[in-house]
């Protein structure tokens, strides 16, 4: 076929929407997607227009005649030449009263495309019967070639079948040589139908001399608004002749065979009549694959020409068919039959003979080691991924893979993978904002506690120099005092109240880590052990089950062993305070993404939400006044920080327990310690 210079169906780009049903339309696999845009491959593409008709966002445009067909107009004697569904795709009107617009349009004359369908359907039947002029080099079964786009098709894909495409025009080229035959060769021809591969096929070197535009009836549509045509009013009219006998039945299914002659009953084998796109490409294969046993085969690539993309669609099917054999009928009743005749017998040197030729078009294929791989990269490793859910146009997962092999699919078409990935996205966000706000929260906690820290031990240091004048003096006094003197035990509570305050200041200088670290190789476990030891002796841990566990990876590892047992047992006396009935105390040692990590799990009363952010500032308790100090967390807080660790509160619920943990890193030796005594981590 002759390179179209304009593609004849081509994509909006701003209204395609990614819904892909065009590529589940096309049966030429002529919709490549590119940047989320489906467009048409102009060298693959048949023409037929189905995803014209499939797209519901209006996005794909067919070629436009009709400013081509104006100026003719206004140039040149212009001949139009109807296709005979124009009577069902103008329902509202009477054939008469369509021609009569179209002539009112300014064409000169106003014929019948089904005039040249009778002129062929004799060739056809010497075709079939190899009889006189019949071309007998055409192979069996015969496939009628006035679908252009099954001939496309064939022409394209299947050139293997060229030997049985019938060598014969279609009804539009050989009625486009009556009209010049008939009215001078210098007349504008203007094909009007119902199909968009009529506009491939006419610039076809072969026949570009039959036509010299064609228009689908929703472009004549566009042209009577422009020139003001009322259809309803015009002056009703009749074609101009030659006029046509049963050629009219054309664009139904079973057309061709019945105006030719041919005996197209459903008993008859010999003759095979198939419609509609799905069909017709089954028919096909099966015909490559020489399966079919017949002698002729009348297909239409829509369901009939009345299905054509450019027909109203919102009258159905039925009322369509019977609207074009009303129309024949009526054709029947009234014509001439002798002038019928005698016209055919004029036309007989018209040429309806025509070639087809192979325009193969090849695809590369990919192995099946390129399709699994394809699969791979949208998650879909075996067969039970493969949902083949046809979301992406193709009717299979491996349909889809081999498309983006061979350039015409993308990557992101997989509707459950993409899914998938946005949930999967959308979790890990989630994750991420969780981990920022925790981080956010633990800094905010940090940054409270260094502030308390430096006040703590500012005024620790304050009170450490009095606190100490205070016990000198007091022991110098009770020295100075009798065994037996009244004022002894005066002394002795100053002295036991100032050991009070001095255990508090060690407390805040601890938590704001102003104490040294004295750190020595050992086991953890030996500090656990330890503390186990010396709680299990307590009244406080009578009713309380003590269970450890320590994992055997569990290194030996540089720590300060005395301070790390005063955090220890800070976190099981709280644990036993929040267990006044009992229940169990639960310590477990354990290496996490190369940290120590310990656990302190209780069965207790829980801490309420609120509070948890204020369990490490010093003096916070919610115990009564000389029960608790509110400085044993504070203390561990210190000390463990003083380690380069962290201590929070795992998890907490009222009435059920908490869990503490503790993460320290893994030292194996005294080098790590810094100039202050504490880690340099
Ligand atoms: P204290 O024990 O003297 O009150 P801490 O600093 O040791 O001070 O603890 C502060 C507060 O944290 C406690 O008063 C208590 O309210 C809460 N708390 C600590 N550990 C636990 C726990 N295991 N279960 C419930 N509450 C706890
Ligand atoms: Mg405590």
């Amino acid at each position: 076929m002759r390179e179209i210079q304009v593609p004849v169906i081509s994509t909006i780009e701003e209204k395609c929407k990614r819904c892909y049903s065009c590529i589940r339309e096309c049966p030429a696999k002529a919709i490549k997607v590119e940047n989320g845009q489906a467009k048409v491959i102009e060298s693959r593409c048949l023409g037929c227009g189905h995803c014209v008709i499939v797209c519901s966002q209006g996005a794909k445009a067919v070629l436009d005649g009709t400013d081509h067909v104006l100026a003719m107009l206004a140039e040149h004697e212009t001949i139009a030449m109807l296709a005979p569904s124009f009577a069902a795709a103008f329902m509202d009107n009477r054939p008469e009263q369509v021609i009569g617009a179209v002539r009112a349009c300014g064409f000169a004359r106003v014929v019948e495309v089904a005039f040249g369908a009778d002129l062929i359907n004799k060739a056809y039947f010497r075709l079939v019967n190899d009889k006189d002029d019949g071309d007998e080099t055409v192979k069996k079964p015969i496939i009628a070639s006035s679908c252009p786009a099954l001939a496309n098709y064939i022409e394209k894909y299947m050139p293997e079948l060229l030997p049985n495409l019938a060598p014969i025009v279609s009804p539009m080229v050989a009625m486009g040589r009556v009209v010049h035959k008939y009215y001078g060769k210098e007349v504008k021809i203007v094909f009007i139908g119902p199909c968009s591969a009529k506009k491939v096929e006419f610039v076809d070197d072969e026949v570009k001399d039959a036509v010299d535009e064609v228009l689908t009836f929703t472009e004549l549509e566009a042209i009577l608004l422009r020139k003001n045509v009322d259809i309803h009013t015009v002056e009703a009219s009749t074609f101009d002749p030659p006029r046509a006998y049963l050629g009219r039945v054309y664009p139904l299914s079973g057309g061709l065979l019945r105006s030719a002659g041919l005996p197209a009953d459903v008993m008859n084998s010999d003759m095979v009549v198939t419609e509609g796109k799905a069909r017709v490409l089954n028919l096909v294969e099966s015909l490559k694959n020489e399966q079919v046993d017949a002698k002729m085969i009348d297909i239409l690539f829509c369901e009939g020409c009345i299905s054509g993309p450019f027909m109203n669609h919102d009258i159905n099917y039925f009322t369509r068919k019977q609207k074009v054999v009303r129309y024949t009928d009526e054709g029947r009743l009234t014509s001439d039959y002798p002038s019928w005749r005698k016209a055919i017998e004029e036309c007989a040197d018209v040429n309806v003979y025509r070639r087809f030729h192979s325009e193969r078009v090849t695809l590369n294929e990919p192995s099946q080691a390129d399709i699994r791989a394809i699969l791979a990269r949208i998650d879909k490793h075996d067969v039970s991924d493969e949902l083949n859910c046809g979301a992406c146009g193709y009717p299979t997962c491996r349909d889809y893979a081999r498309a983006v092999y061979q350039n015409l699919a993308e990557n992101d078409m997989c509707l459950p993978y993409l899914i998938d990935k946005k949930e999967r996205m959308q979790r890990q966000l989630q994750d991420s904002l969780d981990a920022l706000a925790e981080t956010q929260q633990q800094l905010i906690q940090h940054e409270k506690l260094a502030s308390i820290g430096q006040l703590a031990a500012g005024m620790a240091h304050e009170v450490n120099n009095p606190l100490g004048s205070i016990m000198l003096y007091a022991h110098l006094v009770k020295k100075r005092l009798q065994e037996n003197d009244p004022s002894q035990d005066d002394i002795k509570f100053i002295m036991d109240e100032a050991k009070r305050c001095q255990t508090i200041v060690s407390g805040l200088l601890n938590f704001s880590r102003q104490g040294q670290l004295s750190l020595v190789r050992q086991h953890i476990s030996s500090v656990i052990d330890k503390t186990i030891k010396a709680i299990r002796q307590q009244p406080l841990f009578r009713a309380i089950d003590i269970r450890s566990f320590v994992d055997d990876d569990v290194p030996e590892m540089v720590l300060d062993a005395d301070q790390l047992y005063q955090v220890f047992l800070n976190l099981a006396v709280n644990a036993a305070e929040a267990m006044p009935d009992g229940g169990t105390l639960t310590i477990r040692a354990k290496i996490e993404m190369d940290r120590l990590t310990i656990y302190f799990e209780d069965t207790g009363i829980g801490i309420a939400k609120e509070n948890v952010a204020k369990l490490f500032t010093p003096f916070y308790t919610t115990k009564q006044i000389g029960k608790g100090t509110g400085l044993g967390l504070a203390i561990a807080y210190g000390i463990i920080k003083m380690h380069k660790g962290s201590i929070r509160v795992l998890d907490s619920q009222l009435g059920k327990g908490t869990i503490f943990i503790i993460d320290l890193p893994i030292l194996m030796d005294e080098s790590a310690v810094d100039s202050n005594g504490g880690l340099s981590v």
